[in-house]
């Protein structure tokens, strides 16, 4: 493959940039990659591990003539780290993300940038519940979606992150900021809200019955628990910022959840029978599109999404 950016800086260093950096690596995108973490620790390691080319002390200087700038910090930092790189930002070059809710990024960080640089938000939808610099790897992207919320930026510079998300594995779409933080509160964020909760009531029932929920977990609650295991920074800031979306939601969830309890109070086995089978059928739609495998998953084995 062949380079598709001169410099890329990477803001923030953890599961996502890492992930990009060693999938940019493997490609050969990206001429050199720079990147900034906030604490001396995360630097450090970063070092250590060959993380980046060149580990800047500042995100300022991270971003001096680079033509792609990833941020790839908790959505409740964006605005403030926009704040620090804006002035350093060269002329022409491209400003994208990488959060998990767009308009609140949007609203948080447009404001800031220099008219003369191009702004392409992006959201890959691929993730583990392991955080940090040493949690990424090349293959994360892969077969997974990345979307792309342009709302009006430059053709080119959309057409050329397009490549570079295409580059490192991922199919990549483009939405509308709102629509996106819709489809995200339904697909990612209420069910992380559900296994967090879920996770919860267990928790608290474990101080009835000891540990024989952790003894005996099944399938349905290790996989809540590996979901409720994700990074609370990151989490807390998409809900505190896609708000309406997964409240909204959330909403429909509670009118389903009363629909499903009334029926089997009343015995209704046809009612929840249909409701299996056809919740069964968007189960072989995500095999079918290849976002899933239908191997028997009994937790043991697959460390990765
Ligand atoms: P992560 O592994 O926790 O890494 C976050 C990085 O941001 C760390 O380098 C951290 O620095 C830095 N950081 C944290 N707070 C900061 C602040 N206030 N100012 C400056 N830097 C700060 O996070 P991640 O999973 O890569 O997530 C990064 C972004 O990707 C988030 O916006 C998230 O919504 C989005 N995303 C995540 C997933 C997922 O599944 N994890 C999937 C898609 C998109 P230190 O290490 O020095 O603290």
């Amino acid at each position: 493959m062949s380079q598709i950016y001169d410099r890329v800086a990477l803001i923030g260093l953890g599961l996502i940039a890492s992930s990009m950096f060693w999938a940019m690596k493997r490609g050969g995108l990206a001429g050199e990659v720079t990147g900034y973490a906030r604490s001396e620790e995360t630097r450090a390691t970063a070092r250590e591990i060959g993380l980046c080319d060149r580990v800047c002390e500042s995100a300022a200087e991270a971003v001096e003539g680079a033509d792609l700038v990833v941020l790839c910090v908790p959505i409740g930092a964006m605005e403030a780290v926009t704040v620090e790189i804006a002035p350093h930002l060269a002329k022409g070059a491209t400003v994208s993300d990488v959060g998990s809710v767009k308009r609140a990024v949007i609203e948080a960080v447009k404001p800031h940038l220099p008219k003369d640089v191009h702004f392409v938000p992006a959201h890959p939808l691929a993730g583990t519940e392991h955080s940090g610099p040493k949690s990424g790897f090349a293959e994360l992207f892969e077969n997974r979606w990345c979307l792309l919320v342009p709302e009006g930026a430059d053709t080119k510079a959309v057409v050329r992150l397009r490549k570079l998300w295409e580059a490192m594995g991922a199919n990549v779409d483009e939405m509308e900021a709102d629509h996106h933080d819709l489809v995200l509160a339904v697909t990612s964020h209420a069910p992380h809200l559900i296994a967090y909760t879920m996770v919860g009531v267990a928790d608290d029932l474990r101080r009835v019955t000891d540990s024989e929920i952790i003894k005996y977990s099944a399938a349905g609650f290790r996989d809540f628990t590996r979901i409720a295991a994700s990074d609370p920074t990151m989490w807390r800031d998409v809900f505190l910022t896609n708000k309406d979306a997964t409240l909204e939601i959330l909403g429909r969830f509670t009118e389903e959840l009363f629909a499903l309890q009334r029926a089997i109070r009343t015995g209704d086995g046809d009612h929840l029978f249909d409701y299996f089978t056809h919740t069964r059928a968007i189960r072989r739609g995500i095999i079918e599109a290849g976002q899933d495998t239908d191997a028997p998953d009994f937790g043991r084995g697959a460390a990765k999404e």
